[in-house]
């Protein structure tokens, strides 16, 4: 338990006057405005005013007394700003030539959104998917509504500053009076503190949650797309609504499919023979089978397009298209039987090809 007579340096049967002096002689040494705000003076300064909040109130100081700071918390009686003497507003317009006034509360804030990356397979994003992501957030305090107050209390002026919410420090020098203005630490600037913490949130007025999100990825959704789930995103403040979340979703590399916007490609592989004499090729598709003609004589690098076969449209019935190249493959290993028939191939064709000069002109006009 903390002894507010210590901090202050005073005796207990000290009167208000003694504590008053201690008081203002302790804050002029350890105001972070005049210590040049080190953490230390700072703390020692927070743990001076709390002593003086008590001790410097009659009815406070009472209470402290005969319960200790437990009198001091549960007590529903010292609401309002009239427990206090306010001795701040004299110890300010001694420091910083005070000026008085009631503490502006700050207006209610959305929360901000939140970005969460969801990694789907191609399949997934061709057929859409439901995924529920883990999302560390807060949430408005439910017992409080966020206001951090417990019920039934409202917020105390801030004994600091007196609810002004700054300070106005003047300096003298040779070249005259300088002003400057300065926020209040102990209430940053709203005027106001909070003397009856709520008893969830500890006067946070949200708390930390993992919330299990449900999000709906749409069919055709591409890489880099970002989904939002409403209010699924930071709490708001001061009653202001949550922010949302927003979901980026990545596309794994697929083995076999290329994405182009809405169309899709792939390389197939067919043998030289069913190149040249034609075949019937079936192909795996992201939602089944599709057949193929590869028409005779076929060249490597053809393209074939299955119209429609591509990726859907996000909330559409278009369709992208799925283009297929040729690949074809020479075998590198042949048996005995297999080269005699391909050099009887290649002596049924030898009158066709023309020699070496047909070759090199052929090669030169299909350059040019
Ligand atoms: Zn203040
Ligand atoms: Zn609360």
């Amino acid at each position: 338990m903390k002894d507010y007579y210590a901090i202050l340096g005073v005796s207990r049967d000290a009167d208000q006057e003694q504590i008053k002096k201690a008081y203002r002689r302790l804050a002029r040494r350890y105001h972070p405005d005049m210590s040049g705000g080190d953490s230390e003076s700072e703390a020692r300064f927070k743990e001076i005013s709390e002593a003086y909040e008590v001790l410097g109130n009659a009815e406070k100081r009472r209470r402290y007394d005969l319960f200790g700071e437990d009198g001091l918390a549960a007590s529903p009686f010292d609401r309002g700003f009239e427990g206090f003497s306010s001795p701040f507003g004299d110890i300010f317009n001694l420091f910083f030539g005070g000026g008085q006034g009631r503490g502006r509360a700050t207006s209610p804030r959305r929360g901000s959104d939140l970005l969460a990356v969801v990694e789907i397979d191609l399949e997934e994003a061709y057929s859409g998917v439901r995924r529920e992501i883990e999302v560390p957030r807060h949430e408005s305090c439910s017992l409080c509504g966020g206001s951090g107050v417990e019920k039934g209390y409202g917020h105390d002026l801030c004994p600091d500053c007196g609810g002004e919410g700054r300070f106005t420090r003047t300096r003298r020098s040779a070249f005259g009076a300088f002003t400057s203005t300065i926020t209040c630490r102990r209430c940053g600037g709203t005027g106001e503190i909070n003397t009856h913490p709520c008893t969830q949130c500890g006067g946070q007025g949200i708390r930390e949650i993992l919330d299990l999100v449900e999000v709906m990825i749409p069919a055709g959704v591409d890489d880099g797309d970002r989904i939002r789930v409403s209010g699924k995103g930071e709490a708001g403040q001061l009653g202001g609504p949550p922010g949302d979340l927003l979901v980026e979703v990545r596309t794994r590399e697929h083995h076999a499919f290329t994405r182009h916007g809405r169309d899709l490609h792939a390389v197939v592989s067919v043998d030289m023979v069913e190149a040249a004499l034609g075949a019937e090729l079936e192909i795996p598709t992201l939602d089944g089978k599709e057949r193929l003609q590869v028409p005779a004589g076929s060249q490597p690098g053809d393209v074939f397009k299955l119209r429609g076969k591509g990726m859907p449209e996000v909330h559409s019935r278009g369709r992208g298209d799925l283009y297929l190249s040729l690949e074809v493959r020479i075998p590198e290993r042949l048996t005995a039987e297999q080269k005699r028939l391909l050099r009887e191939f290649q002596r049924a064709r030898a009158d066709e090809t023309g020699g070496v000069m047909g070759r090199l002109r052929k090669a030169v006009r299909q350059k040019v």
